[in-house]
């Protein structure tokens, strides 16, 4: 699958925020976002007025970089957030939230989303008990993740990620599992500034 290998902190230059694509790096203060905020490229772009269209680019762009999802699964996600009931951009949300990698970054197994992804396609990770290998599968409120036996023997989980685990999760540390308690609401999306009405306007064109 193709993915982005280029610098990433540059990502969160160019949109304005934390991304938090670098795993522990981003908490820390040598995050490049907290000592240099200018978008990336020679020209200081500041000032450029952003078109409508412009401006729902850009909120696509940046939910897709914070979740490391590229076009055609964004779009895929979005069609399913819209035969669904309620607000699309909600909607959409939470199924980004629910995306198996991120349930497991959340869960603190991993330091980013990005290694999450690679970890649970390297069959690190098991749902419910069953082989899962799928970064971009929906999980469910009583879904339950664990680490596998092949991740038990990379002893990657020994030093478990401290970021506090959201209360839509619970994980049990020492058996090295975690399960989802309740479906995320908006809120508990990290990225409290984003306009997802943007996006919805976006794809409505
Ligand atoms: Fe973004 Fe800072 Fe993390 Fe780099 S270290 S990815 S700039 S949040």
């Amino acid at each position: 699958m193709a993915r982005y290998t280029d610098a990433v902190c540059r990502l969160c230059r160019r949109e304005g925020c934390k991304l938090f694509l670098k795993g522990e790096r981003c908490y820390s203060a040598k995050c490049s976002f907290e000592r240099r905020q200018k978008a990336p490229g020679m020209h200081d772009n500041a000032r450029r007025k952003v078109s409508e269209y412009g401006s729902q680019l850009r909120e696509k762009q940046k939910i897709k970089r914070f979740y490391g999802v590229l076009e055609k699964q964004f779009h895929l996600t979005f069609e399913r957030a819209e035969r669904m009931q309620g607000k699309t951009g909600e909607n959409l949300l939470k199924l980004l939230e629910l995306r198996m990698d991120n349930v497991v970054y959340r869960m603190g197994f991993a330091a980013s989303r990005a290694q999450a992804r690679q970890l649970v396609s390297h069959c690190h990770f098991t749902l419910n008990g069953k082989k899962a290998n799928i970064p971009s599968m929906i999980l469910k409120p009583g879904d339950e993740i664990a680490v596998s036996n092949k991740g038990r023997k990379s002893h990657a989980y020994e030093n478990l990620n401290s970021r506090p685990v959201p209360a839509w999760l619970s994980v049990d540390p020492e058996a090295l599992k975690g399960k989802l308690v309740l479906a995320p609401e908006r809120a508990d999306v990290d990225l409290s500034d984003l306009k997802e009405t943007l996006i919805v306007e976006l794809y409505s064109k």
